[in-house]
């Protein structure tokens, strides 16, 4: 999660670092490219250079490069015996490059201009959904317009079928809330789960509301998680206050999401606001509720489901559920569905590629990556890629169809609300 830091605590933590070279075993890019400056060792040694006073951010092109082609999937964090935070580090590294150089376009159009205002991003997924079901896209494939837009034209393959309607639009199908409630819930629908995964939602939100929760679906905005991944700290400030102030009005006794980089990024609120007194404990109130949606049902007696699920089911774990107490609950979901057989998948806790845009971005070495994930799909002999991420089911619906592979990609929660035979869920 994203921290501003001081000169000096910057340089503190660096310094950290003992070049012991464990994360060169674990960082995804440096497995793909074998370079140096793409393992969280060497980056730490360039930002160095710049916490010294050697050189002053965004003057170095090669470390500017270097800082943006980390994926921030943390592989390095949980393996480092120093405790390096590198995922911290890069996405400060980000935000002061952005101060000193600007922001890039893709930033500015993708972030401050689509993602910062949810009812844009619906009607660009309107207007993304006629595109793929009309002529214009085999058109526009077959022009070979999309290769002259370079990495922003293959971005164009990563989308997943779009829905007709929007989660949003859809919730007024789901049946209100019981008067047996024993939780007061806030989900928290994030925006590719509006846009792109409603089947995602309408899921969690049937699945709680049969276990006894009463749940309200606010309106909310973006968490941030794009702005601080791309290091524009500001807004993911101005977004995170507006989610806070509308989440806790409700005084819910948990906050509930479907998106493992919602969660992960919400859970850590806190640290956005160490400066700021107004929401410093405000926020420390707010993530201490958050709750992935796995995580929140394995605290509770959840209902047996009558009903099974046959087939086979293998776990592709989020980043942002890497920690084992994370990554648990999801595996103990599947366990208790009958029928149904679950079977580890070989490196499921590797990054899939996705990494949020890192696909668009950086669309080569992310495919690599998504191969060597797939290759573990095929392994594992599954009927369904099980994940908890939109992002990540973006990312692995794009590796089935583009390695010509059978399989399903679900989340969890979807798989639940099948054993309990809800069908709302499984329309698309
Ligand atoms: S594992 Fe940690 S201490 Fe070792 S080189 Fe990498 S960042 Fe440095
Ligand atoms: S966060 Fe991931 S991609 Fe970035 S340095 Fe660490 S392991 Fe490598």
């Amino acid at each position: 999660m994203a921290r501003e830091y001081g000169k000096t605590e910057l340089l503190e933590k660096i310094l950290q670092c003992n070049r012991c070279g464990t994360c060169q075993d674990v960082c995804p890019t440096y497995m793909i490219t074998g370079n140096e400056n793409d393992v969280a060792r060497s980056r730490l040694r360039l930002i160095r250079l710049v916490a010294e006073g050697k050189y002053a951010w965004g003057e170095e092109a090669e470390l500017s490069a270097s800082i943006r082609s980390c994926l921030l999937c943390k592989a390095c964090v949980s393996n480092c015996p120093s405790n390096v935070p590198t995922d911290e580090i890069m996405m400060h590294a980000r935000n002061e490059i952005n101060k000193a150089s600007g922001m890039p376009l893709f930033n500015r159009l993708a972030y401050r201009g689509v993602f910062s205002h949810s009812d844009r991003l619906s009607i660009l997924a309107k207007l993304l959904r006629m595109y793929q079901r009309s002529f214009a896209s085999s058109l526009v494939r077959k022009s070979g317009f999309l290769n002259l837009l370079k990495n922003y034209g293959k971005a164009e393959e990563l989308l997943p079928p779009i829905p007709a309607r929007s989660l949003k639009a859809r919730l007024p199908e789901l049946l209100p809330n019981g008067l047996d409630s024993k939780h007061r819930i806030v989900y928290f629908s994030g925006c590719a789960i509006n846009a792109f995964y409603g089947r995602f939602g309408m899921a969690t939100i049937e699945v709680l509301r049969h276990n006894r929760c009463h749940v309200d679906v606010p309106s909310v905005v973006c968490c941030g998680g794009p702005h601080l991944s791309g290091g524009d700290f500001a807004e993911a400030r101005r977004l995170a206050r507006i989610n806070i102030d509308t989440i806790l009005a409700l005084e819910p006794d948990a906050i509930v999401t479907d998106c493992a980089t919602c969660s992960g990024i919400m859970k850590e609120y806190d640290k956005l606001f160490e400066d700021d007194p107004a929401y410093l404990e405000k926020s420390k109130i707010f993530a201490e509720k958050i709750k992935d949606i796995n995580e929140f049902l394995g605290s509770i007696d959840l209902r047996p489901a009558e009903h099974g699920v046959r087939g086979t089911a293998t776990i592709h774990n989020p980043c942002h559920l890497r920690e084992p107490h994370l990554a648990k609950p999801p595996r103990q979901l599947l366990r208790q569905i009958p029928e149904l057989t679950f079977v580890a998948m070989d490196d499921a806790d590797m990054c899939c590629g996705g990494a949020g845009s890192y696909g668009a971005l950086h669309p080569d070495t992310s495919r690599t990556i998504l191969e060597k994930k797939m290759h573990g799909f095929v392994a594992s002999e599954a009927d369904y890629l099980v994940t908890s991420c939109p992002a990540c089911a973006m990312q692995l619906e794009f590796g089935l169809r583009r390695h010509n592979l059978k399989g399903t990609v679900v989340h969890p929660v979807e798989l639940l609300a099948k054993a309990y035979n809800f069908k709302r869920s499984a329309e698309k």
